[in-house]
């Protein structure tokens, strides 16, 4: 039944971890935050249908700084050239992590004590040389929509 699979779904989530939900890096969209928010470009973010989009600072993908959420977008004034770093400074939506290796009943908990249902994914980067400084990649991104959907489709 629906009700069996929804329940041994939910179960599941012990198990399972963020990495295998998680939406890839190289497949999320992103803003560099130095992007001015003209016409144009508020029309291409709006197209692609994202509602929070990860902003980075320096070129630097793994460097998310903050995020954009599109209804930010709604009174703002596209002849006013205002920046996404400028955007998001107004707003400052905290940005969440979680490692890659959270099982997903964790994060859900995370999820239902926040405000923000979408969190970067993180994982240490491994490096021969120093051990004390560790530093992490950013390998892709998990919302509340992953961890349902792995709820809802158990088998
Ligand atoms: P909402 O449903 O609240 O409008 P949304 O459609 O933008 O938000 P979610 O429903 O939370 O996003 O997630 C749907 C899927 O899209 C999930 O697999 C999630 O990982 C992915 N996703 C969310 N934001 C991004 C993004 N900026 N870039 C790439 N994938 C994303
Ligand atoms: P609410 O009525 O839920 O307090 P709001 O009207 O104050 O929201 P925002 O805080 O701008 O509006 O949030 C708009 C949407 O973006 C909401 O769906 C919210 O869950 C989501 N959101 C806000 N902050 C974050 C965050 N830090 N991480 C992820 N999603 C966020």
């Amino acid at each position: 039944s629906d009700e069996l699979k929804i329940a041994v779904g939910a179960m599941e989530l012990a198990d399972k971890v963020v990495e295998q939900v998680m939406t890839k890096i190289d497949d999320v969209f992103m803003l560099p935050d130095e992007t001015i928010l003209n016409a144009k470009t508020i029309a291409e973010i709006v197209r692609i249908g994202y509602t929070r989009i990860p902003v980075y600072s320096e070129g630097d993908r793994n460097n998310v700084t903050g995020l954009l959420i599109v209804k930010d977008l709604a009174l703002l004034d596209p002849d006013d050239n205002f920046s996404v770093r400028t955007v998001c400074g107004y707003h400052q939506h905290t940005v969440k992590y979680v490692f890659n290796d959270t099982p997903l009943a964790i994060v859900l908990e995370n999820f239902k004590k926040g405000d923000g249902h979408l969190a970067m994914v993180k994982k240490v980067h491994v490096s021969e040389e120093s051990a004390e400084d560790p530093s992490y990649d950013l390998v892709g991104l998990v919302t509340l929509e992953d961890i349902v959907e792995e709820i809802l489709q158990a088998e």
